[in-house]
């Protein structure tokens, strides 16, 4: 289990993390999401102890990641699939890893075969492509059989099929009861992938529930309707049991407006309208979705940063 708590740290006058509290529990698979510059890769380096917190604590089983009697066995972690030394090879670089952490030189082969890194074991990491190098910064997450994984954008520069099969995997670590916490900017790599989500705005915490439980936030349902003769056709949905009836956005060409309708479906709206010779130029149902909810939530606390520092 790792606790973070009221975490915060400042470079200078800037507030990349900013008290944060969160728990990520063993036995699932749990998303950190945010934007760019939310502060993930932050957070991500104070649970690991590479990075000091200006106030607050993250602990890992309870204990601070520094102090940790088990290091790499108890935590694996890929931060920057970069950080390999070009020269050595896949093999080398894994055998040095587990010569000084204690841990048993037959988990280099295993932990290879695991990640489909077997044939290149003896090919020079300067030679991967960045999808290669994913696999091989994986190969060392799990190369201590760790209870708990960590791992900053794993999916960045993968193919489709590699990223098809790191899901598989991280489901896979998740049901044999460790702890699996991924972060990634990108709401899309999360959706099949994530049981619950960590969401950060801006340093802050933006929502740390079920995935579930975050689409459901998202305005995400409802209808937009355009058109010119929105007065009348407010007035007639309203009356046939429109929840709401909201503008949406801008006005459109021609003078048509947009308006976003909950508590009717496009059919029944489009019947309204027809019924009462009203024209409409847009029917758009809105499906709640994960990225709707996330775009809205982080757009909000995007916003509310620029407001504030200028
Ligand atoms: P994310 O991982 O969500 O993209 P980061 O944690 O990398 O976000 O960055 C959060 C904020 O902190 C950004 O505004 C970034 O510019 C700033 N930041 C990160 N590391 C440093 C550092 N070493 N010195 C100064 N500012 C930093």
């Amino acid at each position: 289990m790792i606790e973070v708590n009221e975490l915060t740290k400042r470079y200078g006058g800037r507030t990349a993390v900013d008290g944060l509290s969160f728990t990520v529990r063993p036995g699932r698979v749990t998303g950190f999401l945010g934007p760019n510059g939310a502060g993930k890769s932050t957070t991500l380096r104070m649970i690991l102890g590479l990075d000091a917190p200006t106030s607050g604590t993250a602990t890992v089983d309870g204990v601070p990641f520094r102090r940790h009697p088990r290091g790499l066995r108890h935590v694996g972690a890929l931060l920057d699939a970069g950080q390999v030394h070009a020269g050595l090879s896949a093999a080398a670089h894994l055998a040095a890893l587990a010569r000084s952490n204690g841990i048993p030189r037959r988990r280099v082969g295993e932990v290879l075969e695991e990640v489909g890194l077997a044939e290149a074991a003896g090919r020079r990491v300067g030679g991967f492509s960045l999808g290669m190098k994913q696999r091989l910064g994986i190969a060392t997450a799990l190369l201590g059989d760790p209870p708990v994984l960590v791992f900053d954008e794993p999916v960045n520069g993968m193919d489709p099929e590699g990223v098809l099969w790191v899901r598989r995997l991280f489901r896979r670590l998740a049901a044999e009861g460790r702890t699996v916490f991924l972060s990634s900017h990108l709401m899309s790599e999360m959706e099949n992938t994530a049981d619950q989500l960590v969401v950060v705005g801006r340093g802050r915490l933006v929502a740390a529930e079920s995935v579930a439980e975050f689409a459901a936030r998202g305005r995400g349902r409802g209808v937009v309707v355009g058109t010119p003769q929105a007065a009348e056709l407010a007035a007639v949905l309203r009356a046939a049991g429109a929840a709401s009836v909201e503008p949406e956005g801008s006005a459109g060409s021609a003078g048509a407006v947009r308006l976003a309708v909950t508590g009717l479906t496009a059919d029944r709206i489009g019947a309204l309208a027809f019924e009462n010779r009203i024209r409409v130029d847009e029917l758009t149902p809105r499906t709640a979705s994960l990225e709707a909810a996330f775009m809205e939530l982080t757009a909000d606390s995007v916003e509310y940063q620029a407001g504030e520092t200028r």
